[in-house]
């Protein structure tokens, strides 16, 4: 079986797989819109998960400090292994069942001094703001945007960008960063503007939620995991799609309906005119 593709972010060096795993139920339990309780796994399960992604060409691991043990976890599991690509957001935190959110310089940078030690790695691939759904407001009023500009400069980050909510928010994020992680999914295409407008300049799109956080429509649809994948991949915008899952059986469904959902994309869409060569001019003197 094909490997799934990876995917550049611009000019940042960093290269994504186009399926990436989404790890709040690494690490957290409480105050979650899942359909089903959990409990969280043991270290043997999230191995086998990431051996099997692994394995399938998957390098994107999506985490956050608001993910509980998420991030310590992967610590743990991955360490400074440069062949994952981590994905860690900076102004939320969850503790005693509540989250927190601070975009000050401080807070910033604190978060991502905190998420490389328990990571143990010297830099995120990516670092995203993660919203509380005022997205204009925290890139217009506070210093979230300048400081994770400086973090990238310093080398403490290769791509940023914002984990938003509103279409206002996430076109505005595409002003002054790299990458937009945006909810769109077979009951929410809300969000396709944002798709356009990164495709247009070139900027990376990450997908959260594709399979609406678990709940499938089962009613009208007899495969709604495939039916989510081909309705995301359709959109030549998405760099990688990030499914959470916990479940080895889901993660090879998953990796089997991406691969599948990747060629149908491929075969539908236009392949792009040969490139012209300008033609040289008349009084042209160079010697060859
Ligand atoms: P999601 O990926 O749409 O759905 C995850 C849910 O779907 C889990 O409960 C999972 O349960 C289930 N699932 C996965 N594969 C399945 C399959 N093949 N068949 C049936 N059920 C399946 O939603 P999400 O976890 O909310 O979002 C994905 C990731 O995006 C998160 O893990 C996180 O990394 C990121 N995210 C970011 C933000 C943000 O604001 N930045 C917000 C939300 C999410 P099992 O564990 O049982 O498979």
């Amino acid at each position: 079986m094909d490997n799934i593709p990876q995917n550049p972010i611009a000019d940042t060096g960093v290269r994504l797989s186009a399926l990436g795993l989404g790890t709040v139920k690494f690490g957290r339990r409480e105050k979650v819109k899942y359909p089903r309780p959990f409990e969280l796994p043991d270290d043997a399960t999230i191995r086998a998960l990431l051996e099997m992604a692994r394995a399938a060409g998957i390098n994107l691991l999506d985490t956050a400090p608001a993910y509980g043990t998420a991030q310590k976890r992967i610590g743990e599991l991955v360490g400074d292994d440069p062949e994952w690509v981590i994905c860690g957001k900076v102004g939320e935190q969850f503790s005693g069942g509540a989250s927190r959110y601070d975009y000050s310089a401080a807070a910033v940078s604190a978060a991502v001094e905190e998420s490389l030690r328990e990571l143990r790695r010297d830099a995120l691939d990516i670092a995203l703001i993660h919203s509380n759904g005022a997205d204009e407001d925290i890139i217009n009023n506070t210093a979230a945007v300048e400081t994770l500009q400086r973090l990238k400069a310093q080398g403490k980050a290769r791509a940023i960008g914002l984990s938003g909510k509103t279409v206002a928010g996430g076109l505005l994020a595409l002003k002054s960063m790299d990458v937009v992680m945006c909810e769109y999914h077979l009951g929410d295409a809300s969000q396709l503007p944002v798709l356009q407008a990164a495709a247009a300049a070139g900027k990376a799109v990450l997908i959260k939620k594709g399979l609406q956080s678990g709940h499938l429509d089962h009613a009208n649809t007899a495969d709604p995991v495939q039916a989510a994948h081909n309705h995301i991949f359709a959109q030549s915008a998405v760099t990688a799609l990030v499914i959470g899952t916990i479940n080895p059986r889901h993660l090879r469904q998953n990796i089997a309906a991406a691969r599948r959902a990747i060629a149908r994309a491929a075969a539908t869409r236009p392949t792009p005119p040969p490139r012209r060569r300008p033609p040289r001019p008349q009084n042209d003197s160079r010697v060859v």
